[in-house]
């Protein structure tokens, strides 16, 4: 039987996604929403039409059997899952592709890859999912390498132990999520991590980006529940020990934490688990704006109730995702157990957004067990829209329609003024340069001391300028988020998109230390270049 293959120019598998009728839909809602004339679809590439330059290096004999060139392999791995990545591979903009792609079997064989490209002057690129939306993946553009070789870690798919006393398990990098999970499930466990790019992403992933999952408060990023680490550098093998906490000085797992894979490749964490959970209790809390919602959002962190999920759309974000009808705010609350019913934190968590003039559904004030939970409702169809939107994302690049998103946090204190200027300055950037379009929020986690509010922009854009659009809009809604003292990402992290900010936020000391450790670890700059830090 053919393998099953993931498709090179969008999300998924080949056999998964809109058909063209779906597509065509798709189309016709978003010329109407927008006023817009006949959309036309751009085809995707097909494989055929993938002319790439001759591979400038191949592997040497000794790891032949784990490395390949084709077209196809080379250019999935040469692109993440943003919209400049997608508007790039409808463009069939090829012009810089990996040479190689190794598929090491084991950590020996990382080690092994290494070697080669440390001593042949190869940037080497570690690949988990390749779900970045920052240019995470990519070879390097500049730099006096003799080649660039990505290192597809999805052979390590492995849970190799599991401690049921500590409830944590060693586990391979290259995992995806789905993968994880069902290896999981005999013992009872999860890893209760669910990004949105779950289906295709891996642990080392999540690890390196530091992303953000499932839990809108509490254990918010991959970092909680990571407990220690194997990493295979040029000059070596790391491994921090297995410890549930620890006060011995700065954390060595925190440096490779987020490292994005410029210091090492991650192949081996041990992790801490969750239970499945059995109970929950959950409701979608309308609220006049998204002020008013953010307001009960704090007093609920600060309450230490711990919501599983406490998400709050906006109007338009509710009304795009089907939750609401594009006049008030809605907050998407849930409480999960595996061990109690959850009636007296929905209860309390009720009562904090009725006195802040949330109203309340009759029915939400129940806990359900695993077997009854439905995903109706506002909540069920934010959870369908939030499933689906990654399997759409490319057909509205093939419209030629401007589309990404910003992610960020502030503290409560500038929120509202923050949340004000950010979406005046994305309004005015969108008409002035797309004309028509629309700039929507929510916020995906939220903690004691402030949320994390996420932008989607949605435009009408000029073929063949996509791009080049986006990056203005960009430029200047970035300029403002770092003026304002946000962050230039809170989970998608740094990659090559955010540099030019990352730089502006980032302390210089510990630029220099990050710099030092890079030469220390990889002395000949191989890792990933321009990635966080220039080599
Ligand atoms: C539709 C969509 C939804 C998303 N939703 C979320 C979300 O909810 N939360 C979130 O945080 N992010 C999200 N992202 C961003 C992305 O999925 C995350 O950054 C994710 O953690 C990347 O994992 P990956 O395995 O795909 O890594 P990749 O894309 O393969 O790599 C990302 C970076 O990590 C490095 N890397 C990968 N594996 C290793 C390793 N083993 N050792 C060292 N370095 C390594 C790579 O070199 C690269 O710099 C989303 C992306 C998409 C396209």
């Amino acid at each position: 039987m053919a393998e099953r293959r993931r498709k090179f120019w969008g999300w998924g598998y080949e056999d998964q996604g809109p058909n063209l009728e779906q597509k065509q839909h798709l189309a016709a809602r978003m010329a109407k929403r927008f006023g817009l004339g006949t959309l036309e679809l751009t085809p995707p590439p097909a494989e055929s039409e993938l002319k790439l330059r001759a591979p400038r290096v191949s592997a040497p004999d000794s790891l032949a059997d784990i490395c390949v060139s084709s077209a196809y392999e080379r250019v999935l791995h040469s692109y993440g899952r943003d919209f400049r990545d997608l508007v790039r591979i409808f463009r069939r903009d090829f012009s810089n592709p990996f040479d190689v792609v190794a598929y090491p079997r084991d950590e020996a064989d990382v080690v092994r890859v290494l070697e080669w490209c440390d001593g042949a002057k190869l940037a080497a690129v570690p690949f988990g999912g390749g779900s970045s939306v920052v240019g995470g993946v990519e070879p390097p553009a500049r730099g006096d390498y003799r080649g660039a070789v990505s290192i597809d870690l999805s052979r390590l798919g492995k849970v190799l132990e599991v401690d049921k006393l500590s409830r944590a398990a060693r586990i391979q990098a290259g995992v995806l999520g789905p993968a994880l999970d069902e290896q999981l499930r005999p013992y009872g466990y999860t890893i209760r991590h669910f990004p949105q790019s779950f289906e295709f992403s891996s642990l080392g992933g999540w690890i390196a980006t530091r992303s953000g999952g499932h839990f809108a408060t509490n254990y918010t990023h991959i970092d909680d529940f990571v407990e220690s680490l194997r990493i295979v550098t040029p000059t070596g093998i790391i491994e921090s020990r297995r410890l549930p906490g620890s006060g011995a000085g700065p954390s060595p797992d925190r440096m490779f934490i987020g490292s994005e894979g410029i210091l090492g490749v991650i192949t081996e964490a041990w992790m801490r688990l969750q239970d499945r959970p059995k109970f929950r209790a959950g409701a979608s809390v309308t609220f006049k704006d998204i002020f008013a919602a953010a307001e009960a959002v704090r007093v609920i962190a600060q309450a230490a109730l711990f919501p599983a999920n406490c998400r709050v759309l906006d109007p338009g974000e509710a009304l795009n995702s089907g939750a609401g009808n594009g006049e008030e705010a809605v907050m998407v609350l849930a409480f999960e157990s595996a061990d109690h019913p959850l009636d007296a934190w929905i209860a309390r968590a009720a009562e904090i957004c009725k006195a802040y003039g949330g109203k309340v559904p009759d029915d939400a004030i129940k806990t359900r067990t695993e077997a009854d939970a439905t995903h109706g409702g506002a909540a069920g169809a934010w959870r369908n829209a939030f499933l689906n939107a990654p399997y759409l994302m490319d057909t509205v690049a093939a419209l030629g329609m401007v589309s990404n998103t910003f992610e960020t946090a502030i503290t409560w204190d500038r929120f509202a003024d923050f949340h004000r200027q950010m979406t005046q300055c994305a309004t005015q950037a969108v008409k002035r340069v797309c004309g028509k379009g629309s700039v929507t929020c929510r916020f995906t986690h939220v903690y004691p001391d402030g949320p994390a509010p996420y932008y989607t922009i949605l435009a009408s854009g000029r073929r063949g300028s996509e791009i080049e659009q986006w990056d203005e809009i960009k430029a200047e809604i970035s300029d403002l988020l770092i003026k304002l003292g946000g962050t230039i990402t809170h989970h998608h992290a740094v990659g090559r998109y955010h540099r030019p900010w990352y730089d502006r936020q980032r302390p210089e000391g510990f630029a220099r230390a990050l710099r030092a450790a890079k030469r220390e670890l990889d002395p000949h700059a191989i890792l990933n270049p321009g990635v966080l830090i220039d080599p």
